[in-house]
């Protein structure tokens, strides 16, 4: 079994002004960056009408592990349905292409159902070419809880995100260059016109979202069809599982179902911070 874990250290701030590490130029950046701008993007010019923002998942992952096999390159995910799909997509690349092993990322927070443990573990046991890493804060949930009271996750979800998620995430992701995230367009308003490929100013990398132009209706069928290990909460209710402080089963939802609603259902919070600003 391929499990690291990685700790980072306590944030004084909740993480909200955390700096990212020097990162070094290996691959070029547009002019004239925009430091907010997370979603600005070079024009992509493949040569293949089959890769592109309309290309096949499959090929645009197939063709992305192989342009980018000498990079340093990792994908984080949470284990949602969409993560798992492209789990099973860059395995089955690796294996056709004879590739590298890939590194997954997930940023365990301290507060996974156990759905979401058991799901993980039948992951790393189905995928050899798939190294699992696993990414937290190093303030421990009894730390959290005397510093910031016994539910920051509902009086400032923000800073809990923050400290938890996207701290660790700051600093580990430093050490790539190329980054794959399972997000699609129609998952939030924010998401709805993310690129397929694009420079990402706030890690400094090129963050690649092969699965952009899917559906969920799409995703869940390439989860059938394939036999992709999935959390068992989709199927009571749950259409996406983060924390379970902060999810709830939504009633009348299904696998199928584009509502990422049941996430901080108490707010109008819609992200966790790790793909844009909180
Ligand atoms: S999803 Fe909820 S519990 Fe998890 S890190 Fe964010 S606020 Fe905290």
């Amino acid at each position: 079994m391929n499990y690291q874990s990685t700790n980072t250290n306590l944030p004084t701030d909740g993480g909200q002004n955390s700096t990212p590490g020097q990162a070094l130029p290996i691959v070029e950046t547009p002019n004239e960056p925009n430091a907010d701008d997370a979603s600005t993007s070079p024009a992509i010019n493949t040569g293949s009408p089959e890769i592109g923002e309309s290309g096949e998942p499959q090929n645009l992952v197939a063709w992305g592990l192989q342009k980018f096999a000498d990079q340093p390159i990792i994908m984080t995910s949470s284990f949602g349905m969409e993560g798992c799909a492209l789990m099973d997509m860059c395995s089955k690349a690796i294996e056709e292409h004879q590739l590298p092993k890939l590194q997954i990322a997930c940023i365990d927070t301290g507060f996974f159902f156990p759905e979401t443990k058991q799901l993980r573990q039948k992951l790393i046991e189905r995928y050899s070419n798939l190294e699992f890493l696993t990414w937290e804060t190093s303030v421990s949930v009894d730390q959290q809880r005397e510093m910031y009271g016994d539910m920051l996750w509902k009086n400032n979800p923000n800073m809990c995100c923050n400290i938890r998620k996207v701290k660790p995430m700051r600093d580990n992701i430093v050490n790539y260059r190329i980054w794959i995230t399972a997000l699609r367009r129609t998952q939030t308003k924010e998401r709805s016109d993310i690129p397929v490929l694009a420079w990402d100013w706030r890690y400094e990398l090129l963050k690649f979202c092969p699965l952009a132009t899917w559906t969920r209706a799409q995703v869940w069928d390439y989860i059938q069809e394939n036999e992709v290990p999935f959390n068992q909460l989709h199927l009571q209710n749950y259409p996406s599982v983060s924390c379970f402080h902060c999810t709830r089963a939504v009633p009348g939802s299904n696998p199928e179902s584009e509502v990422r609603k049941g996430r901080w259902a108490e707010s109008d919070k819609d992200e966790c911070g790790l793909h844009f600003s909180i």
